[in-house]
């Protein structure tokens, strides 16, 4: 008989089983997909050969969410930094490119580098402070309140009208747009910023990390190092009742708010079942996959050894976008998040052929095809492209929602993320992770810090299980 249960195998279920496993208890992690990872999963889903990043791709923070550093990560997966972190093409042939050197960024940003630098410099040099404030319960007192404070004071700025008051043209403000517009939401935005600012700041201190082989392969790692400490994985396991469970003493959920509170059912008490039901998500993503016979012919330079390009024009064009869908439209010129892992991976594709990983946000929900709207972004900044695709793979929102049932409407950030979707995750408590059962846990990003392959809610959670139920302390995780 297990001492622990976990429920969905995605980046957070993982980590809680991690933490578990290693304080020497029984785990039993139980997967309904076949194959484990959850939104870190890759796959030969075009054509043998060729390995796609179904959900997560990028990963600033395998290098450094806390849990991932107490984990190692980063000496168990090949952890590839690229040229250029992000870019932003706009017209003209222009770009704004991110580069892990700070001084070099601001040199090439001409008249607003000295603007930009001003921003980004004081968050790059309290990083861990940064990276402690945004990794925890926004409700919570930070550690570093200085980082806090810097940080809380830019996200205000930049994510509010006055965003443009330190900016004379147009590249910085695309550089941060772009990467502020990763989350689902009208733009300017205080959530937007506010990560936005996080991302931008680890791009000059860690830098955006593409694993070798694929994103599955941080899955991977602690799948192996769960089964090195006795643990459990069982796939093809759809859980939609706590009955059918092996009796364990903590059970953790990697599940959405309402699966939370139809597995649990009456161990849950009736008000905090209608607060699961409720859970507002937000809008979806449609996802396009290429196979290209050659690399992104981008106009501008640099862009080609970017590992991510943010591809939406102007600040001004992005928030057009990013407002259409926010009002249920698929805009015409969307902002497309694009990844380039030929860039660090060759060994994702065949020789001379390369892969491309790209989406976009549509309302919640929507079966619409964008991948002519995608390839019009992208022939846009890079003529020649529509030549250069084999063949390519669309996965709608509503198809995202069925191939992961976290992602609600499409919603793969597990909760709308506006101020009050930041806070009530999934509902206002100061350990949020806790249910009203005894013994049982919500580990998934719909609690805090929220989306990303951070690992962060599943360790927060396994750090509260392992206590009240078994009266230990995190144990060691590394190698
Ligand atoms: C298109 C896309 C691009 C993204 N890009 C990035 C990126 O570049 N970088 C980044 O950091 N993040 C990215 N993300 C977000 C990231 O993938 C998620 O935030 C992260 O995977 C959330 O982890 P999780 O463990 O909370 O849940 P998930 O990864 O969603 O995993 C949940 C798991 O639980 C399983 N499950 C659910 N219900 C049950 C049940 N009843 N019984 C059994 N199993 C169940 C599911 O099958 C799934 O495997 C992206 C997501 C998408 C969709």
């Amino acid at each position: 008989m297990p001492d622990v249960a976990v429920v969905g195998s995605g980046p957070n279920g993982l980590a809680a089983a991690v933490v578990m496993a290693r304080a020497g208890l029984k785990v039993h992690v139980y997967e309904a997909a076949d194959q484990l990872g959850g939104g870190s999963r890759t796959s030969q889903v075009i054509e043998e050969g060729h390995w796609h990043d179904i959900c997560s791709a990028v990963h600033p923070m395998a290098l450094a969410s806390p849990f991932f550093r107490a984990f190692e990560l980063a000496q168990r997966v090949d952890l590839q930094l690229p040229p250029v972190q992000f870019g932003s093409p706009l017209d003209g042939g222009r770009s704004a490119l991110a580069y892990r050197s700070l001084d070099r960024t601001t040199d090439e940003l001409g008249r607003d580098g000295r603007a930009y630098r001003r921003l980004l410099a004081p968050l790059v040099r309290r990083i861990d402070g940064v990276v402690q404030t945004t990794s925890d319960q926004l409700l919570r007192v930070p550690g570093d309140p200085l980082a806090a404070a810097i940080l809380g004071l830019r996200t205000f700025e930049q994510g509010s009208p006055l965003w443009n008051l330190r900016f004379r043209g147009d590249r910085a403000p695309a550089l941060i747009s772009g990467v502020a517009a990763h989350v689902v939401g009208r733009l300017p935005s205080l959530s937007g910023a506010g990560a936005g600012l996080l991302l931008n700041a680890l791009a000059h201190s860690g830098g955006w990390p593409i694993p070798v082989g694929g994103s599955s392969a941080i899955a991977d790692a602690m799948a192996k190092d769960i089964e090195a400490h006795g643990g459990v994985l069982q796939t093809g396991f759809r859980v939609t009742s706590l009955a059918e469970l092996e009796p364990a003493k903590a059970v953790l959920l990697d599940v959405a708010p309402p699966a939370l509170a139809r597995i649990a059912g009456s161990r849950l008490p009736a008000s905090y079942r209608r607060a699961l039901e409720s859970f507002r998500f937000g809008n979806g993503a449609c996802k396009v996959d290429f196979i290209l016979s050659g690399p992104v012919p981008w106009t501008a330079a640099g862009l080609a050894e970017a590992g991510t390009v943010h591809v939406g024009g102007t600040r001004g064009e992005m928030a057009e976008a990013e407002h259409a869908v926010s009002r249920g439209r698929h805009p015409e010129r969307p902002y497309v998040l694009v990844s380039q892992p030929s860039v660090v991976d060759p060994g994702r594709a065949p020789k001379g052929r390369h892969i491309l990983w790209t989406y976009c946000h549509v309302p919640s929900g929507s079966t619409v095809d964008m991948g002519e709207a995608v390839m019009n972004q992208l022939e846009r900044f890079a003529p020649g492209f529509r030549d250069l695709v084999l063949r390519h793979k669309v996965t709608t929102a509503a198809e995202l929602a069925a191939y992961n049932e976290n992602y609600i409407g499409g919603d793969f950030s597990a909760g709308l993320l506006d101020p009050r979707g930041l806070i009530q995750r999934p509902v206002v408590s100061p350990v949020p992770w806790r249910t009203p059962a005894r013994g049982v846990y919500l580990c998934s990003s719909s609690t805090p810090p929220g989306p990303g392959v951070t690992g962060m809610p599943g360790f927060r959670a396994a750090k509260y299980a392992l206590n009240d139920m078994f009266g230990l302390d995190v144990p060691a995780l590394g190698l």
